[in-house]
């Protein structure tokens, strides 16, 4: 548990009931102010107009308000808005809202264009999504993407935010607000459906905040999303994964920052498989209690010479053999600190030969939005100036 007062943001309906009946308040009013926060999106207590001006004002006492505040939005012109946010304490970290592109309901179309955000393909998924609508209006699907710490403790060569460092981890409070925040800044049509945690930081080295925002954004009384529709990504904190696979039954969708097929490879790339080699990483996932039908999602961060060699991608197919993964190749966004790059787009293209002939599903992700800004803690680490850089695909 952690030991600071939980944040009102923070607490689910039974926590408001506990706290809202030692103040002597009805029994509804933990329900009604959940309500407010997580179906409504409304953080100010003076507009909370069907409580008591008693609890309006303890709310507001308790520190209820906005946790994050948008400082910079910048708008791409596929429609991904990376926006940059401040956090009460001055610190900045992002989060990015991914529209579906038009014309989904192309499988091949969204596959294509899925960005580091992975929407689901289960079969049922895919006959909802060619279901005719109806006279229901237009509506475009979006993906969110949000940050769990500001900077990160891990320290993978080729991503900006293990280069800064960590800095803090954030609150529940603070990764829900995200959501609450995007949910709020949609466009007309749009409608929030997946979140994935893939921005700054490293989810599961922020646990508990990171499993709390999880029951907050499923809770049903509240934004409601679907388990299956947010999915925690990893470098590989094997203790971690396999608490999340017993804190949620395995419904939390899992994405694993894979990078390498040896250890020599992952260890230069990523210094947590110093802690946790391979061998034990894949056999965290093959004790993962995933549902029948869903599959682990593997990322394959491509860098030219570090990791692209199609050799690696013949051991990557051995050492996955027998999972229920689909694979994405992404290949490096290339950032400030380091002279690392993505390959060419044949050597991307021979790599995922290897695995499709081997008979996985695989995709190159494009990371969208490089118009206004690169990969993950870019955004921050350039003191939010946007810079102009040429998509990758
Ligand atoms: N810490 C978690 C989640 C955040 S990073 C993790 O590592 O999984 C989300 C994804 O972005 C990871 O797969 C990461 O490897 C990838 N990534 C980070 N920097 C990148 C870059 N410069 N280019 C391409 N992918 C990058
Ligand atoms: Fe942290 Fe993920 Fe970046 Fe590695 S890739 S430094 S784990 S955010």
């Amino acid at each position: 548990m952690r030991s600071a007062p939980l944040h009102p943001v923070a607490r689910l309906p039974e926590e408001w009931s506990a706290s809202l009946a030692a103040r002597g308040e009805r029994s509804f009013a933990a329900k009604q102010v959940f309500h407010w926060i997580h179906r409504r999106g409304v953080l100010d207590p003076g507009a909370m107009t069907n409580l008591s001006a008693r609890l309006r004002e303890h709310l507001a006492a308790e520190g209820l308000g906005d946790v994050v505040t948008p400082e910079r939005v910048h708008r791409s012109e596929d429609g991904t808005r990376k926006l940059l946010l401040r956090l009460r304490d001055g610190a900045t970290i992002e989060t990015v809202l991914l529209p579906a592109v038009s014309g989904a309901g192309s499988r091949a179309q969204l596959d294509a264009d899925a960005a580091a955000a992975d929407l689901d393909d289960d079969e049922d998924d895919a006959a909802e999504e060619n279901a005719p609508e109806g006279n229901a209006a237009p509506h475009v699907r979006v993906t969110q993407c949000i940050s769990t710490q500001v900077g990160c403790a891990m320290g993978c060569t080729f991503c900006a935010s293990g280069v800064a460092g960590l800095k803090r981890h954030l609150g529940p409070e603070e990764i829900a607000g995200q959501v609450l925040l995007g949910r709020a800044m949609l466009d007309e049509g749009e409608e929030l459906r997946n979140v994935v945690y893939m921005g700054m930081g490293e989810p599961l080295h922020n646990y508990e905040a990171t499993a709390r925002s999880l029951r907050l954004l499923t809770h049903p009384e509240g934004i409601n999303l679907s388990t299956r529709r947010v999915t925690v990504s990893t470098s590989g904190l094997v203790p971690e994964i396999a608490r999340l696979g017993a804190d949620f039954g395995g419904q939390i969708a899992l994405a694993i920052s894979l990078h390498a097929s040896d250890n020599e490879t992952r260890s230069r790339l990523m210094p947590i498989n110093r802690k946790h080699p391979l061998d034990e990483l894949i056999e965290a996932l093959r004790a993962y209690p995933l549902p029948r039908r869903r599959r682990i999602t593997i990322e394959y961060t491509l860098v030219a010479g570090q990791n692209d060699d199609p050799a690696e991608a013949r051991r990557l197919a051995k050492l996955l053999r027998g999972l229920p993964v689909k694979i994405n190749l992404i290949p490096m966004n290339p950032i400030e600190a380091s002279s690392l790059g993505p390959p060419g787009l044949e050597r991307v293209a021979a790599f995922q030969d290897v695995l499709t002939q081997a008979g996985y599903s695989c995709f190159v992700r494009r990371r969208r939005g490089d118009d206004v800004s690169a990969a993950c803690g870019q955004l921050v680490l350039l003191g939010a100036k946007p810079k102009v850089r040429r998509a990758l695909a």
